[in-house]
């Protein structure tokens, strides 16, 4: 029999329900008068006479990781701008930091958990949450085991550091193979192109864009998303920066994006071919003898392969694909093997594409063949301060990366990394037989907007047994559970950047104490503890109980955070290295510590089984036929692709008035070519359907898209019954991933394809 999983053992990781170690800065009760009543982390916190404070945090809401400088008074938020002292952000902001005070003081944000009675999500105790949890979860798992209950992450579980180290406690606990999270709808490609190539699924090289003199980005527009799967405050003023040294940034993207208008050149591209341009430029390297390993010659495998590999795509042949001239193709391989500090850089629409792993893999294979990977100003790999599995194990070699140890029950698309696709969870949940998902734990997470076809998976919700969420709102999604847990506002957590900071383009920790303390009735339960013990195998030589014992009186996320600081590169290694870190040298330096500038890592980092850049890895190499293919297929006549707001992040920022101000932004980009010829006007509504649906979206004609391409972005659509989201709502907008094909997949990463998508579009009548 099954054990019953209580669903409390993984509580801890969505919120710091440790209380915080002694010696916190904490005002006292009373409010004028406040005092500081700690000790050893008084830098953390500028304490005035009139009871206001000043705090650092660094801003959890994107990938740049900006060092904030909060005032508050009593519990409120007086004031938010960037920390001119962070080592890394230097007072650079976005205007999203400003929402935090917002968020912290949205009255939508759950503080309390929801149970369903009657039908209705009302407010409960946590016991009466958990008592609900248990009787109904454990007759699921007894009667149909644990791949009945399925997990969804969304993409704010990489931005919570208790999320980070404990979510495996959740999935451990459980133990069912139906894993799902935001990953597939957005960078798995990159994951498993990196983890063939180079050994592991976060050694993805970054661009060092503060020493580089040219930079030729795809698919990505960093002047408003500030970077991602790239790690960098203030990515605009450092592209200015590389143009002002007499550097050369180019954009290559199916729209005039804010990046491309401030770019040196920029090319318009098919949406969905970056592969083919990308195959384009490798066989321009090599049949102009423009190859250069330099030092990684020695290091390198497969070279003979790719070339073998890229002939079909001359130039000629990519440009019908791609839509972008041969003379530029070749143009963009000379120069990149002609620079001397050169990367090139891809993210979102390579890799939400039909060939996204193929895209994600040849930006890194131009990168080794130009000479440019691991290089200063080229492409290199950060070494963060709390480790990851490349700096773990023998430097230089290691297991590799293994995928499709196991398929979905439905349509068998192959686990990565121990997830399936999440465009296969709707079917997973109604399809009926054994390993039916009958339950679902979402995290963090939004699918209903954030995954395709939306509609199918409301659906799917709404048949579930069981249903828990831990989040902060009622959204589209958990407008479906039966127990909501809330989570904090993310200034009433601890931070550190456990993911991101081995994504960084300069080696940097900083620790965040909360700005404010959680509530007092937020649920402190210490179940987590065992976890702490389970690395007990001598670390450094000392014995586990030595260890634990150093490791005291820290709790919950605070002492695996300063378990793996100090076992990490950088760590003190429990006394071998007197001068490493550890979480006591984060909290003294409330700024962060910049630990240098990215250095060559090859061959050290690598941990493929062959201790070699594996440039041809056998599964890339079998999915190259799909692409020769697509070089003959002829195009849709109109594709459908994303964008990115500054103002916006996925869906869960849109209840925050300060953001969602203004003229609205969920409107249909279309060319002028387009309009005219489809009828459509400027402000006008325009009906576009695809296999999956149909949708309503107003229209705005631009000149800064390519002809056949229109433009939604993804994340709106929040006027659905019973979502508590006022402002949202307000502003609701429309789930452009209606029109996402659940079907369409990178074969490789199961990544959905969520740009390139064929659709019709006419005047909305
Ligand atoms: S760029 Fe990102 S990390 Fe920096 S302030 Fe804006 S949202 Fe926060």
């Amino acid at each position: 029999m099954i054990p019953p999983v209580r669903i409390g053992v993984a509580l801890p990781n969505y919120g710091p329900l440790a209380r915080p170690p002694p010696g916190r800065v904490q005002v006292a009760p009373g409010g004028r008068g406040a005092r500081c009543i700690g000790g050893s982390h008084a830098s953390k916190t500028v304490v005035m006479e009139n009871g206001a404070r000043t705090s650092y945090h660094v801003c959890p809401l994107c990938e740049a990781t900006c060092g904030l400088e909060i005032r508050t008074r009593g519990r409120e938020v007086t004031g938010i701008r960037g920390d001119e002292a962070d080592v890394f952000s230097q007072g650079f902001i976005c205007p999203k930091a400003y929402a935090l005070k917002e968020l912290d003081a949205d009255p939508d944000r759950l503080r309390v958990p929801l149970v369903r009675r009657g039908g209705v999500l009302a407010p409960a105790t946590w016991d009466e949450a958990f008592a609900e949890i248990d009787r109904r979860l454990g007759p699921i798992l007894r009667e149909h085991g644990r791949d009945a209950v399925a997990v969804y992450l969304g993409n704010p579980s990489a931005h919570s550091m208790a999320i980070g180290l404990y979510a495996q406690v959740l999935l451990r606990a459980l133990g069912t193979r139906n894993v799902f999270s935001a990953s597939t709808v957005d960078q798995m490609p990159k994951q498993v192109a990196a983890g063939l190539m180079f050994g592991t699924v976060l050694s993805i090289p970054v661009p060092d864009l503060d020493r580089t003199d040219y930079l030729l980005i795809l698919g990505a527009n960093p002047f408003v998303s500030n970077g991602s799967l790239m790690t960098a405050p203030d990515v605009p003023g450092r592209l200015r920066a590389i143009r002002r040294r007499g550097g050369k940034v180019v954009v290559i993207d199916p729209r005039r994006t804010r990046t491309a208008a401030e770019a040196s050149a920029h090319h318009f591209i098919r949406p969905g071919t970056d592969a083919c341009l990308l195959f384009g430029i490798v066989h321009t390297l090599f049949a102009e003898g423009l190859v250069r390993l330099g030092p990684l010659a020695p290091h390198v495998a497969g070279v003979e392969q790719v070339e073998a590999l890229a002939r079909p795509f001359t130039p000629e042949a990519v440009t019908p694909c791609c839509g972008i001239d041969a003379n530029v193709v070749r143009g963009l391989a000379r120069e990149l093997a002609g620079a001397s500090r050169a990367a090139v850089y891809a993210r979102i629409g390579t890799c939400t594409q039909e060939f996204g792993t193929l895209a994600s893999w040849l930006v890194d294979v131009v990168n080794v063949l130009t000479g440019h990977l691991d290089q200063v100003g080229g492409a290199m790999f950060a070494k963060g301060a709390s480790g990851s599995a490349n700096t773990r194990g023998t430097p230089g070699r290691g297991k590799g990366v293994r995928f499709g140890r196991r398929t979905s029950r439905v349509r068998q698309a192959p686990e990565v990394y121990g997830e399936l696709p999440a465009a296969c969870l709707a079917e997973e949940i109604e399809t009926p037989g054994e390993g039916q998902v009958r339950a679902l734990i979402t995290i963090a997470g939004n699918p209903a907007l954030s995954t395709p076809n939306g509609a199918r998976l409301e659906r799917a919700l709404a048949a579930l047994d069981l249903m828990v969420s831990l989040d902060i709102y009622v959204n589209e999604t958990t407008r479906h559970a039966d127990v909501i847990l809330p989570g904090l506002s993310p200034i009433e957590q601890s931070h550190y950047d456990l993911a991101l900071r081995q994504l960084a383009i300069r080696n940097v920790a900083t620790y965040s104490l909360p700005v404010f303390d959680p509530p007092a009735d937020f649920v402190t339960r210490q179940r987590v503890e065992h976890e702490v013990a389970s690395p007990a195998s001598p670390i450094h030589g000392r014995d586990a109980a030595e260890i634990m014992a150093a490791l005291a009186p820290r709790r919950g996320p605070e002492r695996l955070l300063d378990l793996m600081l100090r076992t990490g590169p950088y760590g003190d290694a429990f006394g071998a290295n007197p001068d490493g870190l550890g979480l006591a040298a984060l909290e003294a330096k409330p700024h962060g510590i910049d630990l240098g500038p990215l250095a060559p890592r090859i061959p050290e980092v690598l941990r493929t089984p062959s201790g070699k850049i594996e440039l041809a890895p056998e599964p890339l190499v079998a999915d190259v036929a799909r692409l020769r293919a697509a070089l003959e297929r002829p195009g849709s006549p109109m594709v459908l692709i994303g964008r990115r707001d500054l103002r916006s992040n996925n869906s869960w920022m849109h209840n925050l008035g300060v953001l969602v101000k203004g003229n609205p932004r969920c409107t249909m980009h279309v060319h002028r070519a387009d309009a005219e010829r489809l009828g459509l006007a400027d402000g006008g509504r325009a009906r576009v359907v695809s296999r999956a649906g149909a949708i309503e979206v107003p229209v705005e004609v631009t000149e800064a898209i390519m002809p056949g391409v229109v433009s939604i972005p993804h994340g709106w659509g929040h006027d659905e019954p019973d979502v508590r989201l006022r402002i949202a709502t307000a502003h609701a907008g429309v789930n452009s991933n209606r029109l996402a094909d659940e079907h369409a997949l990178d074969p490789l990463s199961g990544n959905a394809v969520l740009n390139g998508i064929p659709v019709t579009v006419e005047r909305a009548s």
